[in-house]
């Protein structure tokens, strides 16, 4: 037999379905793939159950509902000040992983250089190799996960082609500082490159922080390519509804690519989704605040039984050091022990890294509700063997 393509051929299965087997194997509590264990708004699951009996439920158009692309364009503007044609530059997707596939597809050619900044989202890898990209690494590093900026500088040749940027970052938590998306947004435009920025966690930061999209910075409105996604911002991952935001000319051939790849997304979903990005402004302020709460939780539960947590800045993830507990052996070993004796799934950081990880950092995803956080830390202390105060 002729051999099968080598991106995929023996690819392992991702480290979020790897770990969330696991769990229910070990009867673990599930700390490890990323997604809320309760629902979100009952308004917006009512919207999507009503459209689903009223329909139609035949192929909605290719670019998606004009209600949701009217929809995007308006949350676009009413939380960055960004003038988006609905009509133009905005185009619904089957979840953000096809976003990144179609854009991908579309705006590379084989050689292409790609930046991806580690540690990164599993399939960023992947979907660029099989583009015909060449990624070239650049790292933050714990545990401040800054930027180094002469490293990102060197990184950039005549060859580049795009810049990969998660912001706010799974798994770091970290959120790009204005002085980084500023560099960012400057070396993009020294060397005419495209931004292709998954913001998925765009209405998940703490502490007060604000989203920043890199598109609103100087030079940047037509070389980004912006990408939400509904999983995220109403915490109802299941549905995979995807929205890219870009200019024409990028918009153009990524709709190219998506008319072949999925070509449309659930209309009751769109339709429930458009509903959805215009709530009031409490909504959205609401989610990152409670989301906020459970990371505290969380993290005053992870330092009392002794984990070294990194900043948290946003996301739904809280990185720790697994260093102060001496555990015996690396985050993959113990990752596996803490399912399987411990009775909580987490994830190794070092799943996020194309060589060379760290392999002293494991993810908890602390989506979930109080007493299961609770429950996850009562069983994480009486492992690590200390007793939570
Ligand atoms: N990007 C990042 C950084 C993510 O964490 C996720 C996880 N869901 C995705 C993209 C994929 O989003 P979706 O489920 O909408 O495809
Ligand atoms: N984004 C989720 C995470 O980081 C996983 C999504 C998936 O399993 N594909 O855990």
């Amino acid at each position: 037999m002729k051999p099968t393509n080598p991106v995929f051929t023996g690819l392992a299965t991702t480290v979020f379905e790897t770990m969330s087997r696991m769990a229910i194997a070990a009867d673990a509590i599930n700390l490890g793939q990323g997604f809320p264990d309760v629902d979100g708004p009952e308004d917006v699951r009512r919207a999507a159950a009503d459209a689903l009996m009223a329909g139609p439920n035949q192929y909605p158009p290719m670019l998606g509902l004009p209600d949701l692309r009217r929809a995007v364009a308006e949350h676009e503007k009413r939380f960055y000040d960004l003038d988006i044609d609905w009509t133009s530059e905005v185009m619904v997707t089957s979840g953000a992983t096809e976003a990144l596939a179609d854009t991908l597809m579309a705006l590379l050619e084989p050689g292409d250089e790609v930046i991806l900044i580690e540690p990164l989202y599993d399939c960023y890898l992947p979907l660029v190799k099989r583009a015909g990209g060449i990624p070239v690494r650049v790292r933050v590093t714990p545990p401040d996960w800054r930027l180094d900026i002469p490293v990102f500088r060197a990184a950039f040749t005549e060859n580049t082609k795009a810049v990969l940027l998660n912001n706010p970052m799974n798994p770091a938590g970290k959120v790009f500082s204005d002085e980084e998306l500023c560099e960012i947004a400057a070396m993009c435009r020294e060397y005419d490159v495209f931004a292709i920025c998954d913001e998925v966690y765009e209405h998940l930061l703490f502490d007060g922080r604000r989203h920043r999209p890199l598109m609103s910075y100087p030079g940047m409105r037509d070389r980004s390519v912006k990408i939400g996604s509904a999983g995220k911002t109403f915490s109802l991952t299941g549905w995979k509804v995807g929205y890219i935001t870009a200019s024409p000319k990028l918009l153009d051939p990524i709709a190219k690519a998506h008319q072949f790849v999925t070509f449309t997304t659930p209309p009751n979903l769109q339709k429930a989704v458009a509903y959805g990005l215009g709530k009031e402004d409490g909504y959205f302020t609401g989610l990152a605040a409670e989301m906020q709460d459970k990371r505290d939780r969380i993290v005053k539960g992870l330092k009392e039984i002794g984990f070294g947590v990194l900043p948290c800045e946003g996301t739904y993830f809280a990185t720790c050091d697994i260093t102060p507990l001496k555990l015996s052996g690396g985050d993959v070993e113990v990752c596996k022990r803490m399912v399987e004796e411990g009775g909580v799934a987490a994830v190794p950081v070092s799943a996020f890294y194309i060589a060379d990880a760290p392999a002293d950092f494991i993810r908890f995803c602390f989506c979930k509700r109080d007493e299961v956080i609770d429950a996850a830390l009562e069983r994480l202390s009486e492992w690590v063997g200390k007793t939570v105060v």
